[in-house]
């Protein structure tokens, strides 16, 4: 998968991806939730290598954490793109709040750091919670964009600098259409 939300809540959203065409659900696994964390480096790499060996002894409580995060998601989604109804609000500050409770100030050589109480299963999904709560608490969601391009539909964080950006990636999106406009003139042209 690639990471274009420009946040790594929003990377998350896009985990169910192309969301306007036929939408595709890369987080069948737990194995999978831990896949996006690490390439999103939302825990280190110790604390992932811990919870793999979590998830290995409780299988059915990864499942569980699986099946939450996905829930989850889509009270996000509907936060950040939709209008929320109350059970999302509930369902986004359940995780939100666990994820606060389970967070203290550590020391370590450089200084004080952020760390977890405990190599808990749902860590990742608290990494992204927070996040999350930032984004909205900070008014950002009006400047998240969903991708109008073919068959897509992925959210990402316009910065607000320069000209606005339209799609999900140049590359992607961006040259389809591009390609798409190029054709339609030429094809007006010739008749
Ligand atoms: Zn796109």
């Amino acid at each position: 998968m690639r990471l274009m939300g420009g946040r790594l809540c929003l990377d998350f959203l896009n985990t169910n991806a192309f969301r306007s065409g036929t939408p595709r659900e890369w987080l069948t696994t737990y194995d999978q939730l831990l896949t996006f964390a690490a390439r999103t480096a939302a825990l280190e790499p110790a604390e992932l290598e811990t919870l793999r060996g979590v998830s290995l002894e409780h299988p059915k409580q990864a499942a569980a954490v699986t099946e939450l995060a996905r829930t989850w998601r889509e009270a996000l989604y509907n936060a950040v793109v939709r209008s929320p109804a109350q059970t999302d609000l509930q369902t986004l500050n359940a995780v939100i709040a666990a994820a606060h409770t389970h967070r203290q100030l550590s020391h370590t050589q450089d200084g004080y750091a952020w760390t977890w109480t405990a190599p808990h299963l749902e860590l990742p999904l608290w990494a992204i919670a927070l996040d999350a709560a930032a984004l909205l608490a900070d008014g950002l969601a009006t400047r998240v964009r969903t991708c109008p391009g073919h068959d897509c539909g992925w959210v990402f964080l316009d910065a607000g600098r320069g000209k606005p950006r339209r799609w999900c990636a140049m590359d992607l999106c961006g040259n389809r259409a591009k390609i798409k406009e190029f054709r339609s003139k030429h094809q007006v042209k010739q008749s």
